[in-house]
């Protein structure tokens, strides 16, 4: 045990002139603990790591306790529970110290337990500065200009609680939230130059946008209004930040990163520090005077040692400071009358303490591992040491933390209690420190008092209890089991009324939801007389519903109501990816143009095989030809977006030669049953009021109204591209809706339930509204999957090669059931009916939503309780 301490006698003695005397410290001097604890605490100090044969175990432990408990947690709980009663009994807080032996892991841990236990306590535990906060962010500065202010960066700092400039531009945070909006918005992902000069570019407007009228203008002006807002906080911070952009020696950099702290308004306020020398704002001033200081010292010493001041980049000082502020501990608390303190266990051993706590004695902490051991092997290390290097070994390191364990068990003088957590938070049992086990041994089995507290029930024990949150907890599991007294006295007591009204909610919401038949309140079925209002305002009779709007409801209800109705939104990552509507529109433009130029010459002729041959090669020429006009009037803001714009553009070269394949193929098929070509009519053909983005001179058409009465619903929408052939006095339609996506689903018996709409509410629209002239019969409607084969009809086509001149039965019965169907998805929505159900059991694989909507809770009652829905 005291090998170290005789090496270094022997080593003295051999100095050669020096006279070494020993003494021992003088017993009558030091405080004389009550007879009963005496005697476990001297059978610990004489016996301890002694040899085993000539121990004779104590039948007298008392004093001493050894607490295994369930996880870091549970110990550290465990811990505060004793102190708390030692406190209530009247021990005064200064007698009892907390011993730490890893720090790191339980310092927090005891920070928010002892905390929330009410104990009066001081944390003496050193931490390095680079822990701190508010000087996180000033390093978090540093790398955004050398990274070159990444979004996440960005964000990181400007959102953090600690930034708070003193700049008009910050807007009192207001001026944040419109970067975060502006850079989502535009796709900025990285890159400050490119930022700023987008941004500065959208606050400067568009001459268009401020003509415009209505709802487009107020947009546009929010739009500008935001950019304003968000360039100027940005152009502040680039100014501010930018001697971060340049290389300067330690001195200058160190000058300033501390003018930065002024600037960033990290100092606390003044009326902060005028308090107790002990407030928070004292601790931090004396924090960042340390910092100050750290940095002026090693500033004048690089000054001292070099003729000429190295040149730092950015990241090497970065790199140099982060190095230096590692080895810089937090100021400790100075304040530690009336409190219970918290000590590293390295500095226990030279104390007396009346009631002495060791946490944290698993066997991996206690001895720890010697962090240089793994380069030379023991042997080597005794040869080395032979030879006069003063190399560690194992035993020596064993040494040292025997020694350490016996310099802080022995300090304790009326109640010691050593503590360490038995199962991991993992739910792996742990064992305890060798030394501990040493420990027990000292006395006969039985003595020593062993607490284990290996419970895994969250709630605290009616005795056990630290504080408010354990009473609300434990009052709430009270009242479940019909015992209501310690929940009334919690709302009795005005700090925890509010809590207690939470938890009553909570009852009230669980209990509707879990053992409720049918959808509640708590499951998006709204009642609420003002919601209901708002809703049947929202969405009257002369609201126009879109067959997208529609079909999403039918499909998830709660969905349409948190994307549509409360308009919330998943936060995208900004950057630059592929952009599928405007690859879309893309699309849309080129084939409309295609065949608005080709008009004349597409179906005509006499020989039908020749002629698709034929014009599926001058479709080819005509759309790469329009593509790449409208692609050179691209203009990329960066050269990434340059590259994908190119792989975009070779992207749909590669589709305009199939389309034009497909083409041939679908006229050849018309050509087959109908024994004539079907030819674009028109195209994007708009019903209902005017889409906001619309061109001025856009066709307006009226919008479908389906259902009567107070049932009545409007539908609008736009139609890609409808095909027309005219067959005898006949004027026959195709519906066809472009797809550049995947192939999708079009299952006519889930049209019924409103699940897919949109072919039929488009062909309905067409024969109703007269779009192509009156008595227009439905020939066929489907989608043209440019990826896929082309053109899929969705239901079938009447044989009018047969003379079947009416629409196909199957269509009359899907356009029956829309008249059924689209008045009672409105009225679902006017009744503020948005139930978490999804028919589709993977709905959760890629909907964003899925955190809120709690339907894996809901869908295993589904049954039992009737939770489910039909429009
Ligand atoms: S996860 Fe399913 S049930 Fe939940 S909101 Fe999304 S689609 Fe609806």
């Amino acid at each position: 045990l005291f090998a170290k301490a005789t090496a270094a006698l022997d080593r003295l003695r051999a100095l050669p002139g020096v006279r070494v005397e020993v003494r021992s410290p003088d017993p009558a001097a030091r405080e004389v603990p009550a007879a009963a604890d005496r005697l476990a605490f001297t059978q610990i100090a004489r016996h301890l790591f002694g040899n085993p044969r000539e121990v004779v175990p104590s039948p007298n432990a008392e004093g001493i306790e050894i607490l295994a408990v369930t996880g870091q947690q549970g110990e550290v709980r465990a811990l505060a529970s004793r102190i708390k009663q030692l406190l209530l009994d009247g021990v005064s807080p200064e007698e009892i110290v907390v011993a730490l032996r890893a720090p790191d892991d339980y310092a927090d841990i005891v920070d928010e337990m002892f905390t929330a236990a009410g104990i009066p306590f001081s944390c003496d535990v050193a931490q390095p500065l680079t822990k701190w906060p508010p000087l996180k962010l000033l390093l978090g500065a540093l790398q955004l200009e050398i990274e070159d202010w990444p979004f996440s960066r960005l964000m990181g700092l400007l959102d953090s609680n600690d930034f708070r400039p003193a700049w008009e531009e910050w807007a009192n945070g207001q001026a944040v939230r419109d970067v975060a909006d502006q850079l989502r918005h535009l796709g900025l992902d990285a890159g400050r130059d490119a930022i700023l000069s987008h941004l500065a570019r959208r606050a400067g407007g568009d001459a268009g946008e401020t003509s415009a009228e209505g709802t487009r203008a107020a947009a546009a002006l929010e739009l500008r209004r935001s950019a304003r807002s968000a360039v100027g906080l940005l152009e502040r911070l680039s100014r501010t930040t930018a001697p971060l952009r340049r290389g300067a020696d330690f001195k200058t950099w160190s000058e300033e990163i501390l003018r930065l702290i002024g600037e960033f308004g990290l100092l606390p306020s003044a009326d902060g520090t005028t308090g107790e020398p002990d407030s928070t704002a004292a601790r931090e001033l004396r924090i960042w005077e340390q910092f100050r200081e750290t940095l002026m010292s090693v500033a004048f010493l690089a000054a001292g040692l070099e003729a000429t001041p190295t040149k730092l980049e950015p990241r090497e000082f970065l790199a140099e400071l982060t190095d230096l502020l590692r080895t810089v501990t937090l100021p400790r608390d100075t304040q530690e009358t009336g409190r219970v303190r918290i000590l590293d266990s390295n500095h226990v051993r030279n104390l007396d303490v009346p009631y002495l706590f060791l946490a944290g004695l698993s066997e991996s902490s206690f001895p720890t591992r010697s962090a240089d051991d793994c380069i030379y092997g023991e042997l080597d290390r005794r040869e080395l040491n032979a030879s006069g290097l003063t190399l560690g070994h194992r035993a020596g390191h064993l040494q040292g933390e025997m020694l350490l364990f016996y310099g802080v068990v022995t300090r304790a003088r009326r109640q010691l209690v050593l503590s360490y957590p038995a199962v991991s938070g993992r739910g792996q049992p742990l064992s305890p420190s060798p030394y501990l086990t040493a420990l027990r041994e000292l006395f006969v089995p039985g003595a020593l008092q062993v607490t284990r507290a290996e419970r895994l029930d969250p709630v605290p024990e009616l005795e056990g209890m630290l504080g408010l949150a354990d009473l609300r907890i434990v009052a709430t599991a009270e009242a479940l089991e019909r015992r209501p007294q310690l929940f009334a006295a919690l709302a009795r007591e005005p700090r925890g009324r509010e809590a207690a009204q939470g938890i009553l909610a909570a009852i009230d919401m669980g209990s509707a939801r879990f053992q409720g038949r049918g959808f509640s309140p708590y499951e998006g079925v709204l009642q609420h007389p003002a919601n209901l209002r708002e809703l049947a305002d929202r969405f009257s009779r002369e609201y126009e519903f879109s067959a997208t709007h529609l079909e999403t409801y039918a499909q998830c209800p709660f969905r349409f109501w948190i994307s549509r109705v409360l308009q919330v939104e998943p936060l995208e990552q900004p950057g630059v990816e592929t952009d599928y509507r405007r690859r879309g529109i893309f699309l849309h433009q080129v084939l409309a143009q295609v065949h608005a130029e080709l008009k004349s010459t597409l179906g005509t002729g006499s020989d039908s095989e020749s002629l698709h041959a034929d014009a599926a090669l001058e479709i080819a020429a005509c759309y790469q030809r329009l593509l790449k006009g409208i692609l050179d009037r691209e203009r990329p803001t960066s050269d990434l977006e340059e590259v994908l714009l190119g792989l975009e553009g070779r992207l749909l070269e590669r589709w305009g030669t199939a389309y034009a394949a497909q083409w041939a193929k679908y006229q050849s098929e018309l050509q087959t049953r109908l024994g004539m070509p079907l030819l674009p009519q028109k195209f994007e053909v708009p019903f209902g009021r005017p889409h906001p983005d619309a061109p001025p001179d856009d066709v307006v058409n009226a919008c479908l109204v389906l259902g009567a009465g107070a049932d009545e619903t409007r539908v609008g929408g736009r139609i890609d591209r409808i095909d027309v052939a005219q067959v005898g006095d006949v004027t026959v339609f195709n519906i066809i809706d472009y797809k550049t996506g995947s192939k999708p689903r079009f299952v006519a018996g889930e049209v019924q339930f409103g699940r897919t709409l949109q072919l039929v509410l488009y062909a309905l629209a067409v024969e109703k509204l007269g779009l192509i002239g009156p008595q227009a019969i439905p020939y066929q409607a489907g989608y043209w999957c440019i990826q896929e084969s082309g053109f899929m009809a969705a239901a079938k086509a009447p044989d009018l090669a047969a003379g079947d001149l009416g629409p196909h039965p199957d269509w009359v019965n899907l356009t029956d059931a829309l008249e059924e169907i689209v008045p009672r998805l409105a009225a679902g929505i006017r009744g503020g009916q948005f139930p978490v159900y999804n028919a589709d059991d993977e709905c959760t694989s890629q909907c964003a939503y899925k955190t809120v909507c709690r339907v894996n809770q809901i869908r295993p009652l589904e049954e039992k309780l009737d939770k489910s829905w039909q429009p």
